[in-house]
């Protein structure tokens, strides 16, 4: 779904790496002429920046030629595109380079293996033939190897490794493409592999480590696999029992896992690919995407095996990214899972003893390394969403590149939500947002928290005197605010969502904000998560909200879709929803339990009140009896988008603004007698997600207010949000949504920064 085609739109690129002094400005400028975009182009201290404005098509034409034709000498090492609002350029300029901003010193995220390194392992002839540590000035390890600036090989996890003469001789040649290449390495002087029982004993070295990892793989076996920011679990991804086994020893029951293709063929036999996914896999970033399956594989063999990622229309894949997954999957031939290698929730390993410690029970084998890794690093996820991309967890590739901001800010350390936590720091006036940490639930995650937070810190140099933190008392990471920090500002939860989809959308209010996710601390003691709220040049009113409903049990109804069911159906019918028997959720409960549920309701004991979109999608996927109990966050949601499946229709249900309450009360009976009618799943989906495009467009029309920015994790759902962006334009409004930083609570940072800095003014 694009804007109309001759609508003009502007895209921003950050292109980073060998681009300056190289010829790219001219080559940039002869492209933009050739393809009538106006804009400009300039180097800065953080790259080459480009600003084109035009057609959709012939930028997206502009993008795809300029990596296919970019001067011989360059190298893309990160491609940023972030897409804006017209500026009303009139021509192409090429700007004076740019000195201005803060020297801040900038630190590359890891970077895939470029094409002439991966020629190299594959060249029996080369001294790096099969060598899983080879990378150059172009790709490799960055983040995840420096541990203090500048980046030099002394402040790396290479120190440890004196290079050879050889690797000394490329080094120091400024002609070479290893001219000070940080982690330059070879079989005779950098790291090397080996293959370790689940007790730590070595079986195997070398590439016979390698050899062996692979047999292992193709008799089923898990591996416990050492990459650039941590650990995979790897298992034959077609091998549905060894994946069972897996997730049985993972506790991980049924969120996906994602897949690594041995090629872009590979994953083409079992997914669409648009051209946008295609440059998104082989990009420099080489995230995980969420393509579209082509079907959901019955039990073949051969195909990804069902409980990959069961009854997902959608696969998590990747390419290999590091030589060593190269050399491991040319031997396969098929695809590997590759999920992060911890216990559910709790942030991936990286040290190979900490690793056999608590992978133990997990991998039967570690394929391991003697390269330390300073910094965990996550695989990011992407998906394609209106035409660009979003990213779903921000963390290798991404990580720790900065947000922009229009003016400078003191230092502020953002320290994000409680779940799906990242952090984020302002210096001068760009935003270092964190990679993905996790769920600040365990004692090791909360670890991970403090140091990241040091880390970045010590990294740029600052020691924030002012923390950005939510307003929920019993966060963690409010907790450390408080402890550490002299200044703390707190910032709502749903109001930080906004502040961070604009401030990556370059906006300042006023617009209107639509935040809804599972769950964030109200100011009314309520929990929030349906609401509308009006940004202004100083805070926000909150405009709107969905009707409240209770939670009967409080955190559990977030685990268990039929007590948000329970909770909607009670605020509409009272006591007399216990006579319902025949709908889902109440067949989904023991007469017992229904007893106990009822007795709660009515005398409002540990039945907290909610505004929530998220527990609104859970309530409507029990009515559907799509999903009663949930294994994992959002779960309940994704179904009702995946049930949707094919069908094109614009019915929606009726709803009420009543004074800044948006009642879904005739929607939830309409549903109920749709259900009586025997309606399809399918139908009520398609037409439950066409009503909240219409709620968002019809407050957004009494708001007044034309630009409307849609953030929290809800608008992770494809359907919802590209339907609304469409519905937005039809009215004549500008819809925002996230690109770069995450829609869901892993955007919290940065918003909490943005928002404080407002009110330091
Ligand atoms: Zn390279
Ligand atoms: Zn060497
Ligand atoms: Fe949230």
């Amino acid at each position: 779904m694009h804007a109309n085609a001759e609508h003009p739109v502007r895209a921003r690129l950050i292109i980073r790496g060998a681009v300056q002094g190289v010829g790219f400005r001219p080559c940039v400028y002869r492209l933009a002429m050739e393809l009538g975009l106006k804009g400009w182009v300039n180097n800065s201290g953080q790259g080459v920046f480009v600003e084109l404005e035009g057609p959709r098509v012939q930028i997206d034409r502009f993008i795809h030629r300029l990596e296919a034709e970019k001067p011989p000498r360059s190298s893309i090492q990160s491609f940023e595109t972030v897409w804006l609002d017209p500026a009303g350029y009139r021509q192409f300029d090429i700007r004076p380079s740019d000195d201005s901003g803060p020297a801040t010193a900038l630190i590359l995220p890891d970077i895939a293996i470029c094409e002439d390194c991966r020629r190299e392992i594959f060249d029996p002839a080369n001294r790096r033939h099969l060598y899983p540590f080879t990378n150059c000035t172009n790709c490799g390890p960055r983040f995840s190897i420096i541990e203090a600036l500048p980046y030099d090989r002394g402040h790396t996890s290479m120190k440890k490794f004196p290079m050879c003469e050889q690797c000394c001789a490329e080094y120091e040649d400024p002609r070479d493409r290893r001219f000070h290449a940080q982690p330059n390495a070879c079989p005779v002087c950098g790291p090397q592999v080996e293959l370790w029982t689940d007790e730590g004993h070595l079986l195997e070295e070398k590439h016979n480590a390698i050899n062996a990892a692979a047999v292992a793989l193709r008799k089923g076996s898990i591996v416990a696999v050492k990459g650039l920011g941590g650990f995979h679990l790897m298992v034959d991804a077609r091998d549905e029992e060894a994946v069972r086994r897996l997730r049985e020893r993972k506790h991980r029951e049924e969120k996906p896992l994602a897949v690594m293709f041995p090629d872009l063929d590979a994953v083409r036999n079992e997914c669409e690919i648009s051209p946008l996914e295609k440059r998104l896999l082989t990009s420099p970033e080489s995230p995980i995407v969420l393509l579209r399956r082509k079907s959901i594989p019955p039990d073949v063999s051969g195909r990804i095996a069902a409980s990959v990622a069961p009854n997902n229309p959608y696969l998590g894949a990747m390419l290999p990214y590091t030589p060593l997954h190269h050399i491991l999957l040319a031997q396969l031939h098929f695809p590997l899972v590759a999920t992060s290698g911890n216990f559910t929730d709790e942030p991936i390993c990286t040290d190979e003893m900490d690793a056999v410690r608590s992978l133990a029970g997990i991998a039967d084998l570690f394929l391991v390394h003697n390269r330390p890794i300073v910094r965990h690093i996550d695989d990011s996820i992407i998906r394609e969403m209106a035409g660009r991309e979003q990213v779903f967890r921000r963390a290798r590739g991404y990580a720790p590149l900065p947000v922009f901001l229009p003016k400078p800010l003191p230092p502020i350390l953002g320290v994000g939500s409680h779940l799906k936590n990242t952090i984020a720091l302002s210096v001068g006036s760009q935003v270092f947002i964190s990679q993905h940490i996790g769920d600040l639930e365990t004692a090791s995650a909360v670890a991970a928290f403090y140091r990241v937070i040091k880390d970045l810190e010590h990294m740029y140099g600052v020691n924030p005197e002012i923390a950005a933190a939510d307003t929920h008392p019993d966060y963690v990471s409010t907790a450390f605010a408080r402890s550490t920090k002299s200044r703390v500002i707190s910032v709502q939860h749903h109001a930080a969502h906004i502040y961070s989809c604009l401030a990556e959308n370059h906006l300042e209010p006023p617009a209107l904000g639509v935040a809804w996710d599972g769950t964030g601390y109200g100011l009314d003691g309520t929990v929030w998560g349906g609401e509308f709220l009006k940004m202004k040049a100083s805070g926000f009113d909150r405009f709107a909200h969905f009707r409240n409903f209770g939670l009967p049990g409080g955190d559990v109804a977030a685990r268990e879709p039929r007590r948000s069911a329970l909770g909607v159906l009670y605020e509409i019918f009272g006591p007399a929803v216990f006579d319902m028997k025949k709908l889902a959720p109440l067949q989904a409960f023991k007469d017992s339990e229904l007893a106990t549920l009822g007795t709660m309701l009515q005398k409002k004991v540990n039945v907290p009140l909610t505004s929530s979109a998220g527990r609104l999608f859970d309530a409507v996927a029990s009515l559907l009896d799509l999903r009663q109990k949930t294994s994992f966050e959002g779960q309940a949601a994704m179904e009702m988008e995946f049930a949707i499946k094919n069908i094109a229709s614009d019915r929606a249900y009726p709803f009420r603004h009543d004074n800044g309450m948006i009642d879904w009360e005739p929607m939830v009976r309409e549903i109920i007698e749709d259900l009586g009618r025997n309606l399809s799943v399918s139908e009520i989906a398609v037409t439950f997600h066409n009503t909240l495009a219409e709620i968002i467009v019809s407050t957004a029309r009494v708001s007044g207010e034309k630009r409307v920015a849609l953030s929290g994790g809800c608008f992770q759902n494809k359907y919802l949000t590209e339907r609304a962006i469409r519905r937005l334009r039809e009215e004549g409004m500008s819809p925002y949504w996230h690109q770069r930083v995450p829609a869901n609570d892993g955007g919290i940072a940065l918003g909490q920064v943005v928002a404080a800095g407002g009110m330091l003014g």
